[in-house]
């Protein structure tokens, strides 16, 4: 099985993980992975296949019954997590650069952002495990309820290409906390710090069985076999709102819990009495930053009108500066689209843009960067909000801005979309901030900022965003199940 791709010379051999070992498929069928900056061929992938899901979940489902991990305490397993977040941060330089090349992403990005914060992951769920509190109900003298949290079993984690190892880490280190195992699938583009983690755990000295890995593709591939099988517990996902409807349907036949983490369509809105020195660099930050492949993205820019030229004009010059190149460059803010085939569906939103709105500044491919997914970012105006560029996630770098009137406006421009993962509010009037915070349908607000996050707090989207939260004690409870113990003393 190939994507397109000039094949290089060495390459990568990428297997599966499963009951502590590197193995390929048993199909032992392979797929390309391709450097979305160069085109070329970097490394060839087992490919999954529901054979190899079934072998996962059995050493899954051998580590949980029979093995160590869920009976050690949780100091003890704590312990062997804070160990693989050094392991990572010691290997940080080869991560990130695995992590750039997979993904396209800038390398400053990688190694500043997503290897640091994978790391951090495991040690913040091993400090925020350690003082996890369960709940004790004294009903009278001679009668006390005790609700325990008690892992799952095989937890399937399935998680997307633009924050490989980031999100998929922010899934294991609860996961793993509360004594579960797991079988992972990592998105098909970017196998490569899945692979890497996959060593860290071995040097860890996690026993065998307890993280699984299988690489391949979702439909009818790997992943769906892991939201069909009748040993996973539950399913944790993040990615498209379509791939989530499409596993609830999936899973429903073994009614696994389910936690969906889905798209966005991040709305971001500027008053006139916002600091604006803040608030436009940021706003450019958060519509381009990784390509503008970023769920929590401010993709749709609402100012008041009253400063709408001024901000417009800054935000195009800003923009404009933007350094597009090699992910591994030092010099780069924008890398490339993680696939031909994604760059193409921007393209085909670019288009509908320029036809329904003005361009003001980018869209173009940048073929002077040779065969790789590079686009220029860019900035759009006049578009109408019923728009297919305003209301679907586009995930690619570029930025509609229109113009509002009243705090009413801004308010209903921000929730009319299908969407409600995170919003952001710039304004210096504290009454007008806290009531756009109520009024605005989004899991996450930010108020005078942007991608601001505390671990502990609940993460996640209303509407067609998602579904549970993750974060502290929320993912600690998704990675678990409540019993209740019920005691009768005789006094
Ligand atoms: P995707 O849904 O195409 O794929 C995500 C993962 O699901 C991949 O591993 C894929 O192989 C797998 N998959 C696909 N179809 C499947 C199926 N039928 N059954 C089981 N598994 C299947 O998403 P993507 O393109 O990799 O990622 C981009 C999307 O992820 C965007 O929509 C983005 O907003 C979203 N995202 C959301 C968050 C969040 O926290 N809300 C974070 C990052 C990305």
């Amino acid at each position: 099985m190939s994507r397109s791709g000039a094949v290089a010379n060495s390459l990568k051999s990428i297997e599966h993980f499963i009951d502590g070992k590197f193995q390929g498929g048993s199909s032992k069928e392979t797929f390309e992975t391709i450097n979305p900056a160069t085109g070329k061929v970097h490394g060839l992938v087992s490919l999954g296949t529901a054979d190899d899901i079934d072998r996962a979940v059995a050493a899954a489902r051998r580590a949980f019954e029979k093995g160590p991990w869920p009976r050690l305490s949780m100091r003890e397993r704590c312990d062997v997590l804070r160990k693989i977040g050094a392991l990572i941060l010691e290997r940080r330089e080869e991560f990130a650069i695995a992590e750039s090349t997979d993904a396209g992403k800038p390398i400053n990005e990688s190694f500043d952002g997503d290897i640091p914060r994978s790391a951090f992951n495991f040690q913040f769920f091993a400090d925020f495990a350690a003082t996890y509190v369960e709940e004790t109900f004294t009903s009278s003298a001679s009668e006390r309820h005790i609700a325990v949290r008690e892992p799952l079993g095989v937890c399937g984690l399935i998680t997307p290409w633009n924050l490989p190892l980031y999100l998929a880490t922010w899934k294991i280190a609860p996961a793993l906390a509360m004594g579960n195992t797991i079988v992972l699938k990592p998105a098909e583009w970017t196998p490569y710090t899945a692979y890497l983690l996959a060593e860290v755990m071995q040097q860890a000295g996690l026993p065998p069985g307890v993280f699984n890995i299988v690489q391949g593709f979702g439909a009818g591939g790997a992943g769906e076999a892991l939201t069909r099988h009748s040993d996973v517990r539950s399913i944790s996902f993040t990615g498209e709102t379509s791939t989530g409807r499409a596993i609830m349907q999936a899973a429903s036949a073994t009614l696994k819990k389910l936690s969906f983490e889905l798209g966005g369509k991040g709305a971001n809105i500027i008053f006139a009495d916002a600091d604006l020195d803040d608030a436009i660099p940021t706003a450019v930050r958060a519509a381009f930053r990784n390509q503008g492949q970023i769920c929590l993205a401010g993709s749709r820019l609402f100012v008041e009108r009253k400063v709408y030229d001024q901000v417009v004009e800054k935000i195009v010059a800003l923009v404009q500066r933007i350094k597009v190149g090699d992910p591994l460059s030092k010099e780069t803010e924008m890398g490339a689209l993680i696939s031909r085939e994604h760059m193409e569906k921007v393209q085909s939103y670019l288009a509908i843009g320029k036809s329904e709105g003005k361009l003001l500044c980018g869209g173009e491919r940048l073929n002077e960067l040779g065969d790789g997914n590079f686009l220029s970012p860019s900035v759009f105006t006049d578009l109408k909000i019923q728009s297919r560029f305003l209301q679907e996630e586009i995930f690619g770098p570029a930025l509609p801005i229109l113009p509002f009137d009243s705090e009413e406006e801004a308010i209903e421009l921000a929730n009319a979309t299908p969407y409600g993962l995170s919003a952001s509010v710039w304004s210096k009037d504290i009454d007008r901030l806290e009531r756009a915070s109520a009024k605005i349908r989004a899991g996450m607000i930010w108020i005078n900022t942007w991608f601001a996050r505390d671990l502990r707090t609940p993460f996640g989207g209303q509407k067609s965003s998602g579904m549970g939260r993750e974060g502290g004690r929320y993912s600690l409870e998704f990675f678990s199940e409540a019993k209740t113990i019920s005691y009768k003393y005789k006094i």
